[in-house]
């Protein structure tokens, strides 16, 4: 063991975009920070290098919007719904089926813009989400919540945290697991880091901010908590968050808190490789523009409501479903009807389909039951409502009679050529962390604080259950991580006062 005895105000567990904010705001705030990442620095930045880039916070109007996208004029023809404080808290009340604690929803809601326009000055670039409209009457018509993304989407936000993080002194390590906690007079005082995996090195520090991750990646955690069936999922992203964090808080004196047997999934290509892969991000293998076709399994029959909501809402408990399904597969289906309105995924050379001019061509290829697929068909366009489509609005536009119906845009199956997109279940992060308060301070058994120690992103429990609105994963990591370094910065100014 090599006990270097380096000093730092505050360590920063992780390089994702929650370790990020957390080593940026304690930074600019006068503390002293080192980073420890557990992987190589070509493979740094957590999940949230993986991502689209989709940040959702409350911007009530499109001039909201103006004041973060740079270059958006006038003459830009828009039509954006308003979106403030209780829209945000209304969406993830609605998806968390009214279980996200109210401290750390309203904290994560109240802060988001400004924590926006923090990210801004720290050089991230947003830009409009090319996946969240409709054209309508020439008009781009925004709905979901979610408008804004960043620039080059989650490799552009870690890049630019990473100049800040570099440009404000932050020491950074990598290929450096952090592996264990320790307290002196019941505050924290150090962390043992395994640097370069050479062995142990002792770091002295006053505080240390967990934004490790989940368990999502640790095969053995997942069957634990979630169950045997989430032994095949596909990891979307990194390959590193293994639930350290939670068990060196454990460890610590905090206490678990959150949904450990519920997760953030989403139908994924068939063909997606195991882990995130570091040469191809930008989350290309998601499928999500199910709303607006059908998906059956391998024996041919629908399993959910295609249509219940728009994609933002639905699409992280659907890919559970899937995982339910035999083989752990599904297909997505199209017809040329709602082919050109599909996501920029469905274009990429990665994305794995099959195309047929019938659809018993399309059950052959596809490999299901070709009876019962065509009976699926059948009775599908036999319920289909008439109605006004449009994919901008949830339109009503449904079936009758069937079990499960489609609820919102339901248009017949009958214009070849039609499409099929093997989907499977990949796992995006698990929602069970540790208790923390709206400081970001994790808390014990009594819900004191383990003082020293804060915790952000993926490792705050109780804020995600059942599922999430899409884009609050990122805007969480920001708005707790943010608030940890500003915390852990205050605890030093603290100590410097009262010498
Ligand atoms: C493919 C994909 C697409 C997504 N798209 C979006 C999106 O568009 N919008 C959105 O809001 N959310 C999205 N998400 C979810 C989002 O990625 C997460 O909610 C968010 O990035 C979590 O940030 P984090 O900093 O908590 O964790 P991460 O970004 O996962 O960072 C955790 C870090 O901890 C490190 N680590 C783990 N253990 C240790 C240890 N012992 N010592 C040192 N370091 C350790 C890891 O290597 C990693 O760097 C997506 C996720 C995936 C996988």
């Amino acid at each position: 063991m090599t006990d270097t005895a380096k000093q730092f105000d505050t360590v920063v567990v992780g390089t994702g975009n929650a370790a990020l904010s957390a080593a940026v705001a304690a930074s600019e705030n006068g503390a002293s920070v080192l980073m420890v990442e557990k992987g190589p620095e070509h493979k740094r930045g957590g999940n949230s290098f993986f991502t689209d880039g989709a940040i959702r916070f409350a911007y009530r109007d499109l001039d909201g919007i103006k004041r973060i996208v740079d270059g958006l004029s006038e003459d830009d023809d828009i039509e954006m719904p308003e979106y403030g404080t209780d829209d945000f808290h209304a969406d993830l009340m609605k998806v968390t089926q009214g279980k996200s604690k109210p401290e750390l929803a309203d904290h994560l809601v109240s802060k988001s813009y400004e924590t926006i326009e923090w990210m801004k000055d720290q050089g991230v670039k947003f830009i409009m989400n090319e996946n969240q409209f409709f054209e309508k009457d020439g008009k781009k018509t925004f709905w979901g919540g979610l408008p804004v993304k960043t620039d080059n989407k989650g490799i552009g936000l870690v890049e630019a945290m990473f100049k800040k993080a570099q440009e404000n002194g932050v020491e950074i390590w990598y290929e450096s697991p952090a592996v264990k906690l320790e307290k002196t007079d019941g505050k924290i005082s150090t962390i043992h880091v395994d640097r370069k995996h050479e062995g142990e090195t002792v770091v002295k520090t006053d505080s240390v901010i967990l934004a490790c991750g989940g368990f999502e990646a640790s095969k053995k955690k997942r069957m634990e908590h979630l169950g045997d069936e989430w032994k095949d999922a596909v990891v979307r992203g990194s390959e590193y968050n293994t639930g350290d964090g939670i068990e060196m808080a454990l460890e610590a004196g905090a206490v678990r808190a959150g949904q450990y047997d519920g997760c953030h999934a989403h139908t994924t290509d068939y063909n997606a490789p195991r882990f995130g892969d570091y040469g191809k991000p930008g989350d290309i293998y998601k499928k999500s523009s199910y709303p607006l076709g059908l998906i059956v399994n391998t024996e041919g029959k629908r399993f959910v409501d295609e249509g219940a909501d728009f994609r933002n809402y639905t699409y992280a408990k659907y890919g559970k479903e899937t995982l339910k399904q035999p083989g752990h597969k599904a297909f997505q289906l199209y017809d040329s009807q709602v082919r050109p309105m599909l996501r920029v995924e469905y274009d990429l050379e990665e994305a794995t389909v099959f195309k047929a001019d019938t659809p018993e061509e399309l059950a052959v290829k596809m490999g299901v039951d070709k009876e019962s697929f065509l009976q699926t068909v059948t009775e599908y366009n036999r319920a289909v409502q008439e109605g006004d489509y449009n994919p901008s609005v949830k339109d009503g536009k449904s079936t009758r009679g069937l079990s499960p119906e489609k609820t919102n845009w339901a248009l017949t199956f009958d214009q070849a050529p039609y499409y099929a997109y093997p989907v499977t279940c990949g796992i995006t992060f698990t929602f069970g962390a540790v208790k923390v308060n709206s400081k970001a301070e994790v808390l014990d058994d009594k819900e004191e604080p383990v003082k020293g120690l804060y915790a952000a992103g993926e490792m705050v429990g109780e804020l995600f259950y059942h599922n999430y609105p899409g884009g609050s994963g990122l805007m969480s990591g920001s708005v707790f991580g943010r608030t940890a370094g500003m915390s852990a910065a205050e605890l030093i100014k603290g100590k410097t006062l009262n010498k």
